[in-house]
């Protein structure tokens, strides 16, 4: 297809500029996965995947995780700290966490804790359940357990037992009142914490959480609260205990500028606290280390400034300064960083099952001898097109609509008139957009044409479920075709979802530098499967997502990478998706209950003769199939 290059799909879509050199589009037109950051040259084609998921009777929509990604990310963070703190001759170390709130499941956890381990790597829990989770999965005595998010007796008390199985946890007291709770249970259990201090920092960063920082943070510790804090330590005669400052000033940090703004607030009051005398070890950054979203390596919300070196760079020569000038000890450093982890690992794979568009309806037009007035003048724009004026024939189909409306709410329109109109009316907009030159492209309400005339594709997956932030917050997910991308996208569309929710469709999409309402993709094919892929899921979208209409969650597919395999790679594992059965009983139902009922009903008709048999025990058993099935469309 000469008219259309895969660089020009790459321009349209931009996948290696959100991509992160994991993700790019392959001579064949389909998107390819490079997922292993040390052999680049190892290549995964995601229709390849896809393919293979189909063969083994799997349905679509599906969660793909590709956990060399995620081993990936925590290399390479682990492995850039290590390389910066070399250069910078720095003389504490890299202790790093992975919060768990960003993606709970276990797998996930399992993998980073192993791809970790070289490194120490270690876990950060934000409320009990969590920190129960990473009791049991974080037991290598070096790494570190950081606790943070308001806490009970019971979460204290859970965190002293890690202690007493020598665990690295630390507490990061959130609230002064947590220190009160503390100290005695402490006394009383007879074992020594290791604490955290949490600043409530001045900085204010921008974005979506500039609420995690400044004066009105709900979390955090004032100046005069840590002070006041150490004092009770000293009373206490538990200052030593006290290891660690802990900071953090929101997720998605889109500007460079603020992150070193707070590593320059927060490393001075380190060095401060030392030299009152608290022998503090450790110095927590937080997470916020932003991924690039929309591909435009800016200041947006959806993106970030700087690259994950640059980030490294300016918090390891950040803290060295200020700890150099102030003549302290360089602390150990501690970052909390989940969404660049785990962002990159997973996407969604569905199938679009339909279009919607007012265009795209057939009506049989022909005229008849008395119809109205109005049909007879929009045939007249219809067919003769050329004699007019673009703008002319589009102001004037557009009046003709509207004196139809009025005319058929009066009852003189017919029902067969008004679809006619109807059709001509958008097959007028669709030939007059086709046919706009440069000249008149600039006309405002003709521009206003592309949206008005673009499609829906209805795509067989729930937003709320896969893909919360970007009906929440306006997060932008990139997504694309998984192939066809070496032919032209002709079909300029939007992405409704499977809820009768009016708010299930992503209304951003990246179109090269910039974001739009649709986006083109690919005309369906009768009998072709059209499968797209929402990106960059691994964050907080994994395990956000609601059961609005109950769509539970989906099907989940492991990939890894290996090339002594077909394809260079292979499915290790397959969670089923939600069935509806389970859905229902989370929200009270009594399945069986519902089961026997409905075969009640279904006996009553076959005894009073309106149903054979047989069929009667066709209908149960299928109503029974449904029920352990999928909550979401199949597609046969
Ligand atoms: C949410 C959170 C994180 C993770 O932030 P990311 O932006 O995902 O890296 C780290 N620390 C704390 C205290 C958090 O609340």
């Amino acid at each position: 297809m000469a008219d259309w290059t895969i660089d020009q799909a790459e321009e349209l879509y931009g996948v290696n500029r959100w991509g992160a050199g994991y993700f790019s589009i392959g001579e064949n037109g389909n998107i390819k996965i490079a997922p292993n950051h040390r052999l680049p040259d190892i290549t995964i084609d995601m229709r390849e995947v896809v393919d293979e998921i189909i063969a083994e009777g799997i349905e679509l929509p599906a969660v793909i995780r590709f956990h060399d990604i995620l081993r990936s990310q925590v290399e390479i963070i682990n492995e850039t700290f290590s390389k910066c703190i070399e250069e910078a001759e720095y003389k504490g170390k890299y202790c790093g966490v992975f919060p768990i709130k960003v993606n709970q499941m276990r797998e996930v956890v399992e993998e980073i804790m192993d791809a970790g381990e070289p490194y120490n790597y270690g876990l950060e829990a934000g409320s009990k359940p969590e920190l129960m989770a990473v009791m049991a999965y974080n037991d290598n005595p070096e790494a570190l357990t950081v606790l943070n998010g308001y806490k009970d007796k019971d979460y204290l008390t859970l965190a002293l037992l890690g202690r007493q199985l020598k665990r690295k946890m630390i507490i990061v007291v959130e609230k002064f009142s947590e220190l009160e709770m503390l100290i005695p249970l402490a006394k009383q259990l007879g074992v020594e914490p290791m604490i955290g201090l949490r600043s409530k920092m001045m900085v204010r960063s921008s974005g979506k959480w500039a609420g995690s920082s400044g004066d009105r943070a709900k979390f955090g510790l004032s100046i005069a609260e840590i002070l006041n804090a150490i004092e009770r330590l000293r009373e206490e005669d538990m200052l030593h205990c006290a290891k660690l400052l802990h900071f953090h000033i929101g997720s998605q940090l889109s500007d460079i500028r603020k992150i070193k703004e707070a590593v320059s607030e927060g490393a001075r009051l380190y060095a401060k606290l030392v030299q009152e005398g608290v022998e503090l070890e450790y110095l927590d950054i937080g997470g916020g280390l932003g991924i690039d979203y929309d591909g435009t390596s800016s200041t947006t919300d959806s993106s970030r400034n700087y690259s994950t070196e640059e980030y490294v760079a300016d918090v390891v020569w950040g803290i060295k300064q200020v700890c150099d000038l102030e003549n302290v000890p360089h602390p150990n450093i501690v970052s909390e960083s989940g969404r660049a982890m785990t962002a990159h690992h997973s996407c969604v794979v569905s199938n679009i099952v339909g279009e919607v568009n007012p265009s795209g309806t057939d009506f049989d037009l022909s005229a008849t001898e008395d119809e109205h007035i109005l049909v007879k003048n929009m045939r007249d724009l219809f067919i003769n097109g050329a004699q007019y004026h673009p703008q002319e024939r589009y102001n004037d189909a557009a009046g003709y609509k509207q004196s139809a409306y009025e005319a058929f709410k009066l009852g003189i329109l017919s029902l067969k008139e008004m679809a006619k109109l109807d059709t001509m009316y958008w097959r007028i907009l669709a030939d007059i957009h086709t046919g706009l030159d440069e000249e008149s492209a600039f006309i405002q309400e003709l521009d206003e044409l592309e949206d008005m005339l673009a499609s829906q594709y209805l795509c067989n997956f729930s937003i709320f479920q896969s893909a919360a932030d970007t009906w929440a917050i306006g997060q932008v997910l990139p997504i694309v075709p998984i192939s066809r991308l070496d032919e032209k996208p002709e079909v300029r569309c939007s992405i409704a979802d499977i809820t009768c929710d009016s708010d299930g469709k992503l209304s951003k999409y990246i179109e090269g530098t910039e974001i739009r309402e649709n986006i083109p993709m690919h005309k369906l094919k009768k009998d072709e499967a059209y499968h797209v892929g929402l990106f960059l899921t691994g964050a907080y979208q994994d395990v956000m997502g609601d059961m609005h209409n109950l769509f539970g969650r989906l099907t989940e597919v492991h990939v890894y990478c290996h090339d002594d395999e077909p394809g260079d790679f292979y499915i290790e594992e397959v969670v089923p998706g939600t069935s509806a059965e389970k859905v229902l009983t989370t929200m009270q139902y009594n399945t069986e209950y519902m089961a026997k009922t409905v075969k009640k009903h279904i006996d009553r008709q076959v005894r009073k003769g309106h149903l054979q048999p047989r069929e009667g025990v066709r209908w149960t058993n299928f109503y029974e199939k449904c029920l352990a099935g999928s909550t979401y469309l199949r597609v046969d």
